[in-house]
């Protein structure tokens, strides 16, 4: 048994409590939160911080080699330099590569990821991961003529995760997006879902060119498609995805261009969604409204995407590009939701027993210091954010990684 005390304890519970010089104890799990509990304390020093690890809800480690190699700045250009280098950041993603990648996650204090696997080549490296895993074998493919072939390839991608299921890594499915796999593939893949009982993750209105696409058969993707499919129409109307992931635990990424109604269908299907502003704003894509999303009581996330739209995988860093790019929303308030979707509401995405500091939760936490006293607490989410870039303690499990 550990027990720690520090200055500042974030709990992530329903209420928020913050708790001042407050102490946590735990084995593999949390046992106690308060004051003068049994062991002797570890004292963690002056302006100490102790609350959940973070949780990266989506990421696609597999483009873990791009540095300079794609387009930003538009969406559809972005795409093409991604099928263009598609087979060379693969293939020069190795062991380092992956090791690179949880080493940058791990020093910002992330205990869990969210893997979007659409190869398999990422298995191997990520099997003894240190980091929990969440491991999204992905299905992407709207041809009829290859759809076989695709189901085949992606059944036995995900038998191979499922034979690594451990408490640290959990198999699970994601489909691309409504533009991208044929509805025949959907219903396959969320009959397993819910036949397994694995989380699904989903892109979702990304960008406006899907919005047009979608809805008209229109745009830019209607030029995308012909020239790269010769099959230039939709396979199905966005509230008919939407619908299909009922009675499973789905998480659908960005919903940038998400309307009204379906906002709505998220939120009566009790759908997630993960925000990725930094991977938004490169693509030049626009923000999703978290006001929205919040009047409709979904659950946000905040997760970095891969390194094909990001420069970092420090949810830190991400957190802080969300506060300063929200210029809607009072930073103050934001900030607490903020640090609620890298913890607790990322863990809902992702069926983990973590994010938040309650008896019985894993004890998947972190420790770090700010530079001075937080008078009133009310500004200690905006501080942590603005000045914690990596952590000085990660506990899984209890275990100090
Ligand atoms: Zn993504």
């Amino acid at each position: 048994m550990i027990k720690l005390k520090a200055d500042y304890v974030l709990t992530m519970n329903k209420t928020y409590d913050i708790l001042k010089n407050a102490e946590v104890l735990f084995d593999k799990e949390i046992i106690d939160i308060g004051y003068n509990l049994p062991e002797k304390a570890i004292y963690l020093g002056k302006n100490s911080v102790l609350m959940p690890a973070l949780i990266n809800s989506h990421t696609h480690l597999e483009f873990g080699s791009n540095k300079t190699s794609l387009n930003y700045g538009d969406f559809i250009t972005w795409l093409e330099s991604v099928i263009d280098k598609r087979e060379e950041l693969f293939v020069s993603c190795k062991a380092d590569c992956y090791k690179n990648a949880i080493k940058e996650m791990k020093k910002s204090g992330i205990c869990a990821f969210g893997e979007i696997s659409s190869s398999g080549t990422d298995l191997k490296y990520l099997k003894h991961s240190p980091l929990k895993v969440v491991y999204f074998n992905e299905i992407i493919g709207s041809n009829p003529a290859i759809v076989d072939a695709m189901y085949q390839d992606f059944l036995n991608r995900l038998n191979e995760s499922i034979k690594l299921k451990s408490k640290n890594f959990k198999p699970a499915v994601s489909i691309h997006s409504p533009y991208s796999v044929h509805p025949v593939l959907m219903d396959k893949i969320i009959e397993i879902a819910k036949e397994k009982n694995l989380p699904i993750e989903a892109h979702f209105m990304e960008s406006r060119a899907e919005r047009r696409w979608l809805d008209k058969g229109e745009g830019e993707f209607k030029l995308f498609f012909e020239k790269h499919f010769k099959n230039a129409k939709p396979l199905i109307k966005p509230l008919e995805f939407l619908k299909k992931f009922k009675d499973t635990n789905t998480t659908f990424i960005h919903c940038v261009y998400a309307n009204e109604k379906e906002l709505q269908k998220i939120n009566e299907i009790d759908g997630k969604i993960a925000h990725c502003p930094v991977s938004n704003r490169l693509l030049n894509v626009g923000k999703l409204d978290l006001e929205k999303v919040k009047n409709y009581t979904i659950d946000y996330s905040v997760a970095t995407d891969g390194l094909s739209s990001n420069y970092s995988l420090n949810l830190f860093k991400e957190i802080r590009a969300a506060l300063l790019m929200h210029t809607d929303l009072h930073p103050k308030y934001l900030a607490k939701d903020l640090l609620k979707a890298v913890t607790i509401n990322a863990a809902k995405s992702l069926n983990l027993n973590n994010g938040s500091i309650e008896k019985g939760k894993d004890a998947d936490l972190i420790t770090f210091q700010l530079p001075d006293n937080v008078e009133n607490i009310e500004n200690l989410p905006i501080q942590i954010i603005l000045h914690t870039n990596e952590v000085e303690r990660l506990y899984i499990n209890g275990e100090k990684i």
